[in-house]
């Protein structure tokens, strides 16, 4: 009797030829999550993952939040895996049962059976009835609740079989880096953390940039999005964040351009300075944090200004959602409350008293010209700072 961890993953966007290709990805990924852990097997069958400890100390809390993060995992549970024994599988399953109800105080329970096995002689409610029946008649007070049970039972049975209680949800998707790259726009705010992890679940590997303004804006501002940018990497892997020093245009932005484009211009300088980064890492696409109507720059004539700085797409995974919609998104993926440390954005130093809501886009571009940028988007380039993020 050993204990392992069986984690499930989406099967039914698993049909045709990408199976293996997603199988072997999300795999990998599991791999290098929990690399810390000890020695450990990793193996596929029958449309689960398998992790096998390989020493005794294993720390199985930590490997399953490791991988409760992963994208692609729909759910993982430790379970006991036994040879399949009809005695063994009794055994283990009143075993599981007497410690549920030491620890937790449990009244109620039922069985679930899965017979994977045709070989195996006795049917699945047959099996639930004959074990439920030997649990009861070992631990007094318990009794069975097909409806609301305080505890479910779950037998598998297959090559080997498997017996356990918890079913611990995860966030599905697809396996990173399924799906490309994307360079993320990372500011210190809620929003752009959210999208940079939803873009994360669909498969899509991110690397990030941030725009920093110094001294108008701190160091602890700064580290706030390095912050950021490590919570995310338990989700998003491995990735690197580049930090460009904007101060220079910013001003100049300032200094020669009407104050209520400084905004929108600022955006579409931002944009530029991306999307080279972006051909230089390999990177596909921009994300952003911008959601339809939620501030004067998410206007749909503003955001026409921003994308048409740029000749690749823009992801906005946010774009038709609510602030509190995004705020609940924020805290179950535990960004929330770094975010809202009050350190100042480059956004909220320089803003207009009354941005324009609806620029048009030749004018933007006329004021645009007050302004040499190449030389400063080149220089901005040159001195991008690049941080390594670690899960
Ligand atoms: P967020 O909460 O992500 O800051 P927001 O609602 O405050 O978004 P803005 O500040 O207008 O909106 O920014 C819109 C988007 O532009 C952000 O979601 C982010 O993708 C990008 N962005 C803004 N400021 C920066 C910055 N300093 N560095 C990198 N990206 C930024
Ligand atoms: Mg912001």
């Amino acid at each position: 009797m050993k204990k392992i961890i069986l984690v499930r993953y989406g099967e039914i966007i698993l049909k045709g030829l990408n199976r293996p290709v997603f199988e072997d990805k999300l795999i990998g990924n599991i791999k290098s999550a929990i690399l810390k852990s000890g020695d450990v097997r990793i193996f596929k069958s029958q449309g689960r993952i398998y992790i096998e400890p390989q020493i005794d100390e294993y720390d199985f809390d930590y490997v399953i939040d490791k991988v409760t993060k992963i994208f692609g995992v729909v759910s993982v549970s430790p379970v006991w895996k036994i040879d399949t024994d009809y005695d063994k599988i009794k055994s283990t399953a009143l075993r599981l049962a007497s410690e549920l109800v030491e620890q937790f105080g449990y009244k109620t329970f039922k069985l679930e059976t899965k017979r994977g096995n045709k070989r195996f002689p006795m049917q699945s409610p047959e099996i639930s009835a004959d074990v439920g029946g030997h649990i009861l008649e070992n631990l007094q007070g318990l009794t069975v609740d097909v409806r609301n049970p305080d505890f479910v039972i779950y037998l598998e049975v297959r090559e080997s079989s498997y017996v356990y209680s918890e079913i611990i949800k995860a966030h599905g998707g697809m396996p990173l880096g399924s799906n490309g790259k994307a360079l993320l726009l990372l500011s210190g705010g809620i929003d752009s953390p959210v999208a940079g992890w939803m873009m994360g679940k669909r498969g899509v590997e991110i690397e990030a940039v941030h725009f920093y303004s110094y001294p108008y804006t701190s160091e602890r501002a700064k580290q706030k999005v390095v912050d950021l940018a490590q919570i995310l990497s338990q989700y998003c892997g491995k990735f690197r964040l580049h930090v460009v020093p904007f101060t220079e245009i910013q001003l100049a932005i300032n200094d020669n351009c009407p104050e209520e484009q400084l905004t929108i211009i600022m955006r579409r300088i931002m944009m530029r300075i991306a999307e080279i980064i972006a051909r230089k890492n390999g990177s596909m696409a921009l994300i952003t944090g911008e959601s339809m109507g939620q501030v004067a720059s998410q206007t749909m004539q503003s955001l026409y200004c921003t994308d048409a700085a740029v000749d690749m797409p823009v992801f906005r995974p946010l774009i038709g959602m609510d602030k509190v919609e995004v705020v609940d998104m924020a805290r179950k993926i535990d960004t929330f409350e770094t975010s809202i440390l009050p350190y100042e954005d480059c956004c909220t130093v320089f803003v207009a008293k009354h941005p324009q809501t609806k620029p048009k886009l030749e004018k933007i571009m006329q004021s645009e010209e007050a302004v040499d940028f190449e030389p400063l988007i080149e220089k901005a380039v040159a001195e991008t700072e690049v941080i390594v993020l670690k899960p």
